[in-house]
């Protein structure tokens, strides 16, 4: 029937495509049609799994493939120049392949060094930083991505708070994993594990923040076969602590996965990890095939009646696929399209199945809390808002990197104290939190806590909390022309608010620049924000409105300056 037929390509599909790809540098009519054959698809359905996939989709590939990222970091550190430098040096066009086949390069938002930007992926080997050669000739080797580790800042008093902040070492640092797992899978309850999740208040890490003990148990509630996916697609430009959790910590992702499959009832996991992150992909990997020979996964896990395993799925570049309903169309083998809900995917998730969806830092949290118990975790942090936070800070920062911090504190803490204010003198003109769905405030309003209620008052969703630095160089036109590229390229483009109001909106952008804007045209952006607000079908193109507004209210003196 049709259920079957969703489920059919599955993983594999992505994996044949990569395959192919990667042996002949692209994917051509004829193999399309073997696929379709070999899948029992109408090819159509093949050709449009591939069209929707930057990896597949854009240019072919030459024999050195480069990627450059294009994310706000990047963008905030040289206003886009390096892309021009590479393209200069290589001979080739962004989203192009030389004609003897020899280099392609690729724009990608974003590779996950935006401690460091600028950054390229020369094939597998990141390089990054402000020296051009030094990007192109990378890193010893692709074990350097692991350079940077997520740091417990120290005990730096803040006044808005009566106790100095706790130092979190080892909570959610390089700890190992399977510390619990073995005593729970054989003597332990799924009702405990609830319990101590659902007395932990641990909401989801990715940016929509739903309780993670309450999703469980909607799904726990469906009948079975059940699923358990951990999502390790970090789009968000600004965002890497998902990385580096994946690169430096992985099997405590998986015996968070496994703690939550336990809970539900599932016997099969997944993890999406993006194609951007190569290093994430072998280290999960290698990690899978260290837990199965060490017993914690496969067939009567530690001698208990319990069965699970694992899958890593490599995703094929596309932001709205870390969308959940999207990421279950792109580990079916699928366009990447997000649906309307619901149904939600603990009801109809994965081959229609109920399916538990948790990003990576959400998992990386509960052996944690299931070890120190939850009432411990939920000590931490704000009542409203209980436990951390892996906050990332940009390369404009003095001292860039991914802190874990408490929920509660202020903004100011994370940029001054933290960040240590900008580097080489530059001047701090806003800072965009939460991502390019997120927003911009300004200097003046850093005295808000990093907390969903008070930054959503102030216009600017949380999302995964991470804080990019705008200094004074750059123009609010070319920030504006940013998002709206953003929203422009990553729109999965199945509803037609966003799909058309993005292009739109991108035109305008490109009518404003810096020596000032036509008359009104700014006032031109409103009703298409309207409708993207309204009517469009996932959280992505609300998003995009509430960042555009962010922009031209976070730099209105600059824009009504420009205005004739
Ligand atoms: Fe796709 Fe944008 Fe519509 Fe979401 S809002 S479904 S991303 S077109």
């Amino acid at each position: 029937g049709l259920q079957a037929r969703l489920g059919r390509p599955g993983t594999l599909l992505l994996e044949r495509l990569r395959g192919v790809q990667r042996a002949q540098g692209g994917i051509s009519p004829g193999d399309l049609r073997r696929l379709a054959d070999e899948f029992g698809l109408p090819v159509a359905a093949v050709t449009g799994t591939v069209s929707f996939y930057a990896d597949f989709a854009e240019g072919c590939r030459g024999q050195r493939h480069v990627r450059v990222c294009e994310g706000a970091s990047c963008f905030a550190s040289t206003g886009g120049q390096h892309i021009r430098d590479l393209e200069r040096v290589l001979g080739v066009r962004r989203g192009t392949c030389a004609p003897d086949g020899s280099v392609s390069l690729q724009a990608v938002r974003c590779l996950g060094y935006c401690y460091d930007s600028p950054a390229v992926l020369d094939g597998g080997r990141p390089g990054t930083g402000q020296d051009l050669g030094g990007l192109l000739n990378g890193q010893p080797d692709a074990d350097s991505g692991s350079a940077l580790s997520i740091r417990t800042p120290p005990p730096i008093p803040y006044e808005s708070r009566a106790d100095p902040p706790v130092v979190l070492a080892g909570l959610l640092g390089v700890e190992g994993g399977w510390q619990v797992w073995p005593e729970v899978v054989t003597g332990g309850s799924p009702e405990q594990v609830s319990g101590e999740v659902a007395a932990s208040g641990l909401r989801g890490r990715g940016g929509a923040g739903f309780p993670t003990a309450k999703k469980w148990s909607m799904a726990a509630g469906e009948p079975g076969p059940r699923y358990v996916i951990a999502n390790g697609d970090e789009g968000d430009p600004g965002s890497y602590c998902d990385r580096l959790l994946m690169e430096q910590d992985p099997h405590r992702i998986l015996e968070g996965l496994a703690l939550a499959a336990f809970t539900v009832g599932a016997r099969h996991g997944l993890v999406l990890v993006r194609s951007e992150y190569p290093l994430a992909v072998a280290r999960m990997r290698a990690a899978l095939a260290e837990a199965r020979a060490a017993g914690h996964l496969g067939r009567g896990v530690h001698g208990s009646g319990f069965d699970f395993d694992v899958e890593v799925v490599e995703g094929a570049g596309s932001y709205v696929a870390g969308e959940e309903t999207a990421l279950m169309h792109t580990v079916s083998g699928l366009r990447g399209d997000a649906r309307p809900r619901p149904p939600y995917p603990t009801s109809k998730g994965f081959l229609g199945r109920p399916t538990v969806l948790n990003n990576v830092e959400t998992l990386a949290a509960v052996p944690w809390i299931v070890r120190h118990g939850g009432a411990a975790y939920a000590r931490l942090g704000h009542p409203d808002e209980p436990g951390t936070k892996l906050v990332c800070l940009s390369q404009l920062f003095r001292r860039p990197g991914v802190y874990e911090v408490e929920y509660g504190v202020p903004l100011r803490y994370l940029v001054e104290d933290l960040g240590g204010g900008l580097r080489d003198g530059r001047t701090l003109r806003a800072v965009q939190v939460g991502g390019p769905l997120g927003g911009f405030l300004t200097p003046v309003q850093l005295d808000l806590p990093l907390l969903t209620k008070p930054l959503g008052q102030a216009g600017v969703p949380l999302g995964h909390a991470s804080l990019i630095a705008f200094d004074t160089e750059l123009p609010a036109a070319a920030i504006l022309r940013h998002e709206w590229a953003f929203g422009a390229a990553e729109s999965c483009g199945a509803c037609t608010p966003c799909r058309v109001g993005t292009r739109r909106g991108l035109e305008l952008a490109e009518q404003i620049d810096e020596s000032g804007q036509p008359a009104g045209l700014l006032a031109r952006q409103e009703p298409l924000l309207e409708v993207l607000d309204a009517a469009s079908l996932c959280a992505f193109g609300r998003g995009v409105a509430c960042a555009v507004r962010s922009v031209t209210r976070a730099y209105s003196d600059e824009f009504s300056r420009s205005s004739p």
